[in-house]
């Protein structure tokens, strides 16, 4: 089945111990939108100003994403961040953020095409945008959420509210706390289901992540990789491909969960193979089963 995602488009100044790059295409819905199109027909939503390269429109198409969602707006300027990533690679500082065009007052304009779309993913943006997109689809039969620090810090009224409307909560290990006060990830974790979500999924780089539900919880490692060129997107690739391949198998019970948290693991190992996209650009559906298979060794015991 079809998937929206909603998130940011933007431009990235990446430094790495190793390396840097200047204004390269990235933005949550961007990964999110291209991860999840390895498993399922994916409609972008989103909004660029008027330095956006045309060119970077059709290089998020050739992922066979529908971009009819992308709105360019005159007189205004693509969401520009700028990132330092440690030794470790895994931790990262940022430099720079400028909103420009996904500031407070964006209202998402949804295509009466995907107005129908059962599962929704409102990737990293603001609460109140998130907010907006929910009035402007039908009946959605999942939707989950991707939130940050930024956001948990400068927008948690709106993003309080988010939480009693969608299924899903995905954030990482440092923001879970942040969100909740306690210091450790199951607690917080479950003190987000008594905030609205059924299931909460805790993001921990190259740890893996957490699954939490009333009902349970999982653990899916992270795909082991030698080759980290740049982890941005990573968090974003999971979520989009977990999305993607949710609204491809369905949701009737936990252990489509579990196989959509490993391919999220694998996409997300690619995405940290090189700069911006270009990676996950290379890689074929046979490339993604291989990996899923290797994990499903490694994690046999
Ligand atoms: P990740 O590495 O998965 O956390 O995602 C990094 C991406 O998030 C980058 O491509 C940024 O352009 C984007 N990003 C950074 N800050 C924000 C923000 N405040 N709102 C939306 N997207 C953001």
């Amino acid at each position: 089945m079809p998937l929206l995602v909603l998130g940011s488009v933007a431009y990235d100044t990446i430094q790495t111990p190793f390396d840097r790059r200047d204004r390269i295409l990235g933005g949550s819905g961007v990964y999110a939108a291209c991860a999840a199109s390895f498993f399922t027909d994916v409609n972008l939503v989103g909004v660029v100003g008027e330095d956006w390269r045309q060119s970077d429109t059709r290089f998020i198409e050739q992922f066979g994403v529908n971009t009819q969602g992308l709105e360019t707006r005159k007189g205004a300027k693509t969401l520009y961040w700028s990132g330092k990533y440690f030794n470790n690679m895994n931790d990262r500082e940022t430099l720079e953020i400028e909103l420009n065009v996904m500031g407070e007052n964006w209202d998402p304009i949804v295509p009466p095409s995907y107005q129908d779309v059962p599962f929704v993913l409102l990737a990293n943006g603001s609460p109140s945008c998130h907010l907006a997109l929910l009035e402007k689809v039908k009946t959605p039969k999942l939707v989950i959420a991707d939130t940050m620090d930024f956001y948990i810090n400068n927008m948690k009224d709106n993003l309080l509210k988010l939480m009693k409307k969608i299924d899903g909560l995905i954030l990482n290990d440092s923001e879970v706390k942040l969100l909740t006060g306690s210091p450790n990830c199951i607690s917080a974790g479950k003190a987000i289901l008594e905030m609205g979500p059924k299931f909460v999924v805790v993001k921990k780089g190259e740890h893996g992540a957490l699954y939490i539900s009333p009902e349970e919880i999982y653990i899916v490692p992270a795909f082991p990789t030698e080759n980290v060129v740049d982890p941005t997107g990573a968090g974003d690739s999971f979520v989009g491909a977990l999305m993607g391949c949710l609204a491809k198998t369905g949701i009737e019970d936990t252990s489509k969960i579990k196989n959509a948290l490993a391919s999220a693991a694998v996409t997300a190992a690619f995405c940290c193979e090189g700069f911006s996209l270009e990676k996950l650009k290379t890689v074929s559906r046979e490339q993604i089963e291989e990996r899923l298979a290797a994990l499903r060794k490694m994690c046999s015991f």
